[in-house]
Formats: structure tokens, C-alpha cells, sequence
């Protein structure tokens, strides 16, 4: 199963990709995650997407689709993956069809967490509060400004792009984690069905 999950910093994508990646016995690939890695390890790429990442802007489309086509190859992504935080622009997502069309993959639906704003923040405030060794460096309010501003402008356009190839598939992201889970679930299987 190869599915993207779509939707706001702190709709919970990452929780409920962790869950449903275990539940199916496919691959999480947060670019986030693989993001912050390289900066940790001071990377060409990590060098270059350090100050980018803090503002809370986008690291250049060319970057993450070249991190991702690389990442689906791997064997341990044979049985499938979930893309959480990719794709992020109309670019990503086209880039992400040609090459998956290469590699004779298909996609097998977008699950869309929607989350209202004034959740979101609240959720970004709590997660920087209570983050172990310090929050990130883009959990403060001018880069979580940014990051919202940055996803309704360049993200938020692919629930359309999405919607209209039939394969988006949305769920409230403002249950408890457990709900969120299970709406999942039940929007994936109605889908096979
Ligand atoms: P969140 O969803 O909470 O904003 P992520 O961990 O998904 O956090 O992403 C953190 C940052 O990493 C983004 O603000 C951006 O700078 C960078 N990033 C992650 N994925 C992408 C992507 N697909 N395209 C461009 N930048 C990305």
C-alpha cells in the first residue's frame, strides 16, 4: 500500500502515519524526520536546509523529490510507504506522479487530517513545551506563523489536486488519536472495498 498523508504542521500526520505505517507493515517516510537528520549530521543537505527549515520556509522542491525517489527504492519500502509532509507543493505532488510512474508504482489513495488553525497552534505549543531536550528549532510563533502561512498558500492547493484525480479521502484530525486512527482505517478499507 502506498498512500501520502496530506494536512497542517501539528494535524497529527506523523502520530497517525507511525500507526498506520505499524498497522500495515509499510514504511513512515517524514521528510521532516529525514530533514532534521541531516542537519543533525551536517550534510550538504542538511547545511543547506538548516536556516530554511527554522524560519519555518520550504526547502527547494528539487531537494525532496530526489530524497524520496531515492528513499522508495530502498527494499524495506517494497511492501509500501506512507509520505508524510511530502508532497508540500503542485510541484512535489507532479514530480512524485512522473516518478512513480518510472518506477511502475501506483498510489493508492491521500489521506487528508483537517485541523482548524487555532487547534494547530495550540497542539505546536504544547509539543514545544513538552519536547525532551528542547523544542525544535521551528516550534516558536514566528516560524509556526510561517509554516501555517506556507501550508494554506503552497500545500493546502493539493486537497484540490487530489480531490479531483479521486483519490483524496479526508478525515476529521480533531478526534482523540485513538478516533483519528480508526477513521483512518475505515476510509482505507472502504476504498479497497
Ligand atoms: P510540520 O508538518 O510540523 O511543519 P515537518 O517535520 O513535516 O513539520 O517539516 C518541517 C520542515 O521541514 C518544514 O517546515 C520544511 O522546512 C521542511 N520540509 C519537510 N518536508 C518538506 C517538503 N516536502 N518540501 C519542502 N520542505 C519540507
Amino acid at each position: 500500500m502506498r498512500l501520502i498523508f496530506l494536512g497542517p504542521p501539528g494535524a497529527g500526520k506523523g502520530t497517525q502515519a507511525e500507526r498506520i505505517a505499524q498497522r500495515y507493515g509499510i514504511q513512515q517516510l517524514s521528510t521532516g524526520n529525514m530533514l532534521r537528520a541531516a542537519v543533525a549530521a551536517k550534510t550538504p543537505v542538511g547545511l543547506a536546509a538548516k536556516d530554511i527549515m527554522a524560519r519555518g520556509d520550504l526547502v527547494p522542491d528539487e531537494v525532496v523529490v530526489e530524497i524520496i525517489s531515492q528513499r522508495i527504492d530502498e527494499p524495506d519500502c517494497a511492501n509500501g510507504f506512507i509520505l508524510d509532509g511530502f508532497p508540500r507543493t503542485v510541484a512535489q505532488a507532479e514530480a512524485l506522479e512522473g516518478l512513480l510512474e518510472d518506477k511502475g508504482m501506483a498510489l493508492d489513495g491521500v489521506v487528508e487530517l483537517s485541523v482548524d488553525d487555532t487547534i494547530l497552534i495550540e497542539r505546536i505549543e504544547k509539543r514545544a513545551r513538552e519536547t525532551a531536550g528542547g523544542p525544535r528549532a521551528d516550534d516558536n510563533a514566528d516560524a509556526l506563523k510561517t509554516r501555517l502561512d506556507v501550508y494554506h498558500a503552497q500545500t493546502a492547493p493539493l486537497i484540490s489536486f487530489y480531490r479531483n484525480k479521486g483519490q483524496l479521502r479526508a478525515v476529521d484530525g480533531m478526534a482523540d488519536i485513538d478516533a483519528v486512527s480508526e477513521q483512518i482505517v475505515a476510509v482505507l478499507e472502504k476504498a479497497e472495498a
